[in-house]
Order: C-alpha cells, then structure tokens, then sequence
C-alpha cells in the first residue's frame, strides 16, 4: 500500500509539480531566460524540427496535393510531428470559423501529446486583407485601397480585426503586411502593396503591425510578417518573381523605409523576396539577410523563405547545384525557418549539413532562439489552444462596418464632367461591364482562395455593383445590360445614365503575370458602345493594377477607380456614385496613359521630358462632391542653417455645398542634387473633414529627416540648396543654407 501511494503521490503531485518547475514553463521568468532554458534541453533533430515549415495539404488524405480541402488526417500530422518535431504549418482556403477551430484545436493537441518538451506550434495565414480565409469573416479592401484613403486608421482597424477574428482560432502568425513598393504596374501583386509612395507603406505597414500585434484576444496575440524582404515589387520584366536590377541607393531611398518603420513598429517575422537583387538570390545573400535586415535595420524577430525558395535556387535561380546546397546557402545567409513546405527536405538535408560539420549546431541555435522566442511572446507555452467561446468575433457586425467604411474612404472619383455624379435619385440606370455584377471580381486574389473563388463561394449578402445600386436607388429603374451590344443600345434608350464596370477578374502572384498592361480590347470597344448610345456614361474601374484606355478615358462622363474594395466594395461603390457618401479616396499611384512609358510619381526630372501625356491621372488625384481650396501657404523661415526646422503651414477651407473630406498631401523636392532627385516625395499626409465654408490650417514640421537622402552606402546625404513645399496647386520655397 505505502508503496502505491508513493506512486500516486509522484503520478498526481510531484512530478507535475516538477515539470511546473522547469524554468522554461515559468511564465513569470524573463523571455530570454526561458528561451535559453528550453534551448538546452533541446536535441539536434528537436531544433531543426523547430525551423521547418509545412503546408496543410501534406496533412490532407490525398497523397498528391491535389486537393485544397481543408481535411485534417491526423495519423498524417502525428507522424510528422513525432518524426520531425515539426515546429509550424501554413496556410489554408477559407472554412468556417468552427471548422478552423477543430482543425486548430486538433493539430496542437496531437502537437502537444507528442511533443516531447510540450513546445507549441505556430500557425501561418494569408490573412492579407481581412479574414479572408474564413467563410464569414470580415474582408476588408486590399491594401492598395487602404493606401488611397491616406489614414493609417483603416490599417490599423484592419490589422486589429484581423487578429481578433482568427488569433484565437490557431491562426497564430500573419502573413501580412507587404510592404513592397507598389511602383510597378506590370507587376501582378500590386494591388497587395500601399502603393507607390514609401511615405504610405511605412506609416500604415507600422500602423497595421501594431494593430495586429497589440490586439490581446482573449489568452491569444498574432504576429505579423514583413514581406517580401526586399526589392521583390520591381522585376524589370514585370513578371512576378523575376530579377530586379535595383541600384543599392535606390534600395536605400525607395525600398528600405517601408521595412525599416515596421520593424521599428516591433514586427516579429518578416518573410524574404523569392527573386534577385542585382543578380543575387535573395534566400541566399548574406549581405541582405543578415548584414542589412539585422546588423544595420535593428530586425531581432525570424525570417521565413517565401514557398518552396530554398528549391528554387537549384531549379528557379540556378545558384545551386542540388537542393542541399541550396540549404547551406539558405541557413549561412540567415533564414531561420524553410516554407518548405510539401515535403521534408529541408530537415533531412540540414540534418546531415550539421552532421557533416558543414553547418554549426551553434549557427541553428540562433535561429532557434529566435523563433522559440516569438512562441513565447505571443504566450503560446500557456495558451497553446484555441478558445472556442470567441467564436462570435467573426464577423462581428462593428467588423464589417469598419470594412465599408474603409472601402467607402478608398474609393476615387477622378473625374465628373457636368456633375453627371452623384446619380439622382429616380434616375433609370443601365449597369454593363464585365465587372457589373460580379463579387469575385471586386475582392481580387487572396479571397476566399489564392486565386479568389468560384462566384457561388462568396457571401450571399455581399452585393455586386448592379445589387447594391439596385438597393440604393429604391424608385428607380436599375437593369443590368445583356450581352450583344446590339440589345445593350436598345437598353441604353431607356436609361437616363450608364455606369459601366470595367477592369480585371482576380489573380495573384504568377498567374497574373500577362503581356499586355492595356485594358482588354472588348472593354475599350464597350465604351465606345456606350457612348455611341448619346447617354452619359460613368466608368467605375475594379481590377489590381492601372489598365490604360488613354483613347476612350475621354469617352467616360466620370471614372471611378475602385481598386479592390473587398466584400462591402459593391456597397461602397453604389454609396459613393449615388452621394450618400462623398467621396474622398485618392490615387495612390499612377493611373499610365500608356503602357511602354510607366514610371512612378516620383521618377526622376529626365523620365517624362519628352512624353507630355504620359498619365490619365496622377498620384494624389482625386475630387469630391465638394470643392477645397488650399489658402496661404506660409513657411515659418526662408532660410534655415542645418539642424533648424521650417514649419509650412496652409489653410484648407471647404468651398462646395456639403461636407467633405480631403487628404492633404505634402509634397517636398529637393531642387538640386548631386544624386539626382526624384521630380516630388509626398512626406507627409493628413486626412481632414470640414463642413461646408469650413477651414482648418494644417502644417508640416518640415525636419533634417525630410531633406536628406540615403547615399549607396545608406549613409544621410544633407545638400544645402533650395527645397521646393508642394500642398494642393501652391508652392513656397526655402533654401538650406
Ligand atoms: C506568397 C506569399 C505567401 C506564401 C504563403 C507565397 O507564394 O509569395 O506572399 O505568404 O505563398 O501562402
């Protein structure tokens, strides 16, 4: 007896007590501590396990990876989990929230039992504009709009309802923000960026990163990602993935500021550019893993490769002979986890690399501290499971509303030739356009699934263009336009305005690459229609990236941009072309007028000399139902000796006849410059409402930080000379003595 009460004793007491004890479990010990605790108890295989990545199809019953089910076969994650102590798993399409519960709730608990030091799993998505892998849940625009409504508080409502309608579903990590300069519009993934200007990338990147990873959701917190580290948005063919040729000042200048902001902001991971830089794959560049991101930009959290990259050096770059030497040069440049993510080779090659003493165990150990380190940040040691009773989050009600009025503030009106908008009330509409009543055309890739989702998978209370001006025009007459142009002039006779919806159907990354920037053809030809009709006619464009028309721009009455406003973009749209909502988003990039001259706002003074009409419109366009005057530029000083500030102040005053909502724009040009300058920079902005006659004066603390720039080496370059303050259609000068 006394014996089997020893047993029990140790059983029920003692022993747990002990692991209780164990100084990595001690959620009072400080981070480090416990990192350095767990680390050395840790065995070779444990820590490469730590730093594999893995997708969730290798866990489905279909052993080829055909299927994009979500379907959890647990033998599957079991054996993978006790074999390779593998540390994360990605990815997904969008299931309910219950389903992404069970399957969560499942994984960690086989992670957990077999798991021989209880070390928890993290879990990476592409939430990358709201929730947009859960049936449900809140989808918001993409961030190209977020970008164009020019205040950081859509990023940052973004950000937190991200994380509270999925951190506690085991979606632990974010594959979110990119803050790749979107400043390439033959590249696929630019609706994913904030754009062309670096000034809107760092502040709403640092904006959502915060957000997201503030947000305490119930035990749970979400890590974002930074990516794709670095230079990726640039590809001088266009095509997604392929080489950038990017001057290391131009690095510096356009391209650093964005990660810089973010890992200031605290970002935890950052996820690495599966292209090259200057001829260097950057998975396999010291200089730009290790040097730049943690020795000069301060990163202390863990950089994952993008999908598959280690593979692609040997079959993408050809920069190594076979996949095993490709992961020395991977692991030696500074990855600390491999998106393998189908099979296990990484942890099997980087196995024997170790075993052969051509990689360090010392050399995994960082990489290991730093991931295990995020584990415990985020507090997965003691909340590694998801918490059912938050259920209710997804989705929330007070979510979608901060998605419509995001997309509602991302909308812009570009032009409105004789007031043709807003759209009276009792006005019969004729809505045509490939885009017309489509939802899967107004969220873009990334929706539901990677490359957006068959028209019967979204929402049933998401509204096309056509559904929602139905709704918004109760007494009007709303048709939607068949097919042949012949029936669409025939419909057009008993219409009193035509809103045409042109632009692009989803897509992402390589499938969206295409060899032609031009709008389609048979678009271009319906507008033509539509005019030959004698009504006028209102373009609203819904696509990824700026498709010029420059020769039927001119046909349009008004034309919208509407990006990719996500799932209330109809609802938004049809608020904004019927007036209930002023509209109030500008471009955050350039809309080309053609499409073998394409060069951002901020090229240099030679880039545009000789073609006048390159743009249909400009970076920073956009109007109102309302009309702004900016009024008084004044600087405080004409001169300033380095280390003195200028202060330019202006007054903006609502001239129109309703209320309205401006985004200033400060613009500063450096005039003259040993390196050449960029012709603007917007460097700061500020977004403003004012009521009819109303005026407000708003100012820009103009510092040394504005009026320098990085040299090749990133060192500050500060020129005296002449600076040039741009605000609405002013200017006011000031040299640096
Ligand atoms: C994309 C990343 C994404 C990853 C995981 C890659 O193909 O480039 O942006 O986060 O897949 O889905």
């Amino acid at each position: 007896m006394p014996r089997l009460c020893i047993l029990l004793f140790l059983l029920v007491v003692a022993l747990p007590a002990r692991a209780q004890t164990l100084p990595y479990l001690d959620p009072s010990a400080p981070v480090d501590a416990r990192v350095e605790d767990l680390l050395g108890r840790m065995t070779l295989d444990e820590k490469i396990g730590q730093m594999t990545q893995i997708n969730y199809q290798v866990l489905n019953r279909a052993g080829d990876y055909s299927s994009n089910a979500v379907e959890l076969v647990p033998e599957k994650a079991r054996q993978l989990i006790r074999d390779y102590h593998i540390g994360s798993f990605l990815n997904g399409i969008a299931i309910p929230a219950e389903e992404w519960f069970t399957y969560g709730e499942t994984l960690q608990r086989i992670n957990m039992e077999e798991s021989r030091l209880k070390i928890p799993i993290i879990y990476g998505m592409d939430h990358v504009h709201g929730t947009n892998y859960i049936t449900g849940g809140t989808v918001f625009p993409q961030q190209i709009n977020i970008a164009a409504t020019f205040d950081t508080t859509f990023a940052t409502q973004m950000g937190a309802i991200t994380a509270r309608e999925s951190a506690f579903l085991g979606h632990h990590w974010n594959f979110a923000p990119i803050l790749d300069l979107g400043r390439n519009a033959r590249w696929p993934r630019l609706y994913e960026t904030y754009g062309e200007s670096y000034e809107v990338a760092a502040r709403m990147g640092a904006a959502y990163v915060r957000a997201l990873q503030a947000e305490q959701v119930g035990p749970h917190r979400m890590a974002a990602t930074l990516k794709h580290y670095l230079g990726y948005s640039d590809p001088r063919s266009g095509w997604d993935r392929t080489p950038a040729d990017i001057p290391s000042q131009a690095l510096y200048e356009f391209f650093v500021p964005s990660f810089k902001a973010a890992i200031d902001a605290g970002a935890l991971t950052v996820m690495i550019n599966s292209g090259e830089i200057n001829g260097e794959p950057v998975h396999a560049s010291h200089y730009y893993l290790t040097e730049l991101l943690r020795d000069e930009l301060g990163f202390e959290g863990f950089a994952v490769t993008d999908w598959e990259d280690i593979q692609r050096l040997v079959n993408m770059h050809h920069a190594a002979e076979n996949e095993k030497e490709a992961t020395k040069m991977a692991v030696d440049a500074g990855i600390d986890m491999s998106m393998v993510p189908m099979s296990v080779s990484f942890a099997q090659l980087l196995k024997e690399l170790v075993e052969e003493g051509q990689i360090t165990e010392a050399r995994l150990d960082e990489s290991v501290r730093r991931i295990l380190r995020v584990k415990f940040m985020l507090g997965l040691f003691e909340h590694p499971m998801p918490t059912r009773a938050l259920l209710a989050n997804v989705g929330a009600p007070a979510h979608k509303q901060a998605a419509l009025e995001a997309a509602q503030a991302s909308l812009v009106l570009l032009r409105n030739e004789g007031d043709v908008l807003p759209i009276s009330s009792g006005a019969r509409v004729l809505v045509a356009g490939p885009s017309a009543n489509s939802k899967r055309n107004l969220s873009g890739g990334w929706s539901l699934e990677w490359q957006g989702a068959a028209e019967e998978r979204y929402p049933a209370e998401m509204k096309t263009v056509y559904e929602a001006l139905r709704t918004a025009l109760p007494g009007s007459q709303v048709s939607l336009a068949r097919e042949t142009p012949e029936r669409f002039v025939q419909q057009a006779q008993n219409a009193d305005v035509i809103v045409l919806v042109i632009g692009e159907e989803p897509y992402t990354e390589g499938e969206g690459n295409f060899y032609d920037l031009m709008l389609p053809e048979s678009q271009r030809v319906l507008i033509g229609h539509a005019k030959a009709t004698g009504k006028p006619v209102v373009g609203v464009f819904v696509g990824g990236r700026p498709r010029p028309f420059p020769d039927e721009m001119n046909l349009l009455d008004a034309f919208v941009w509407a990006g990719l406003p996500g799932f209330e973009g109809g609802q938004a749209i049809a608020d904004v072309l019927t007036g209930k909502v002023n509209p109030s988003g500008k471009l955050p990039i350039v809309y080309p007028a053609t499409t073998s001259h394409v060069v951002p706002y901020n090229h240099k003074p030679s880039e545009h000399a000789v073609t006048p009409r390159w743009v249909s419109y400009d970076f920073g366009d956009g109007l109102s139902y309302t009309t702004f005057d900016y009024e008084n530029l004044t600087l405080s000083q004409q001169a300033i000796g380095s280390g003195e500030n200028v202060t330019a102040t202006v007054t903006l005053r609502n001239t129109g006849s309703r209320a309205g909502t401006e985004s200033v724009l400060w613009f500063l040009t450096d005039d003259v410059g040993r390196i050449t300058r960029p012709v603007r920079e917007l460097k700061h902005f500020e977004r403003v409402t004012l009521q009819p006659g109303e005026s407000r004066t708003v100012t820009f603390p103009i510092t040394a930080a504005h009026l320098q720039y990085p040299d090749a080496q990133g060192r500050p370059v500060l020129e005296a000379g002449s600076f040039t303050v741009r605000v609405g259609d002013d200017t006011a000068q000031f040299r640096l003595r």
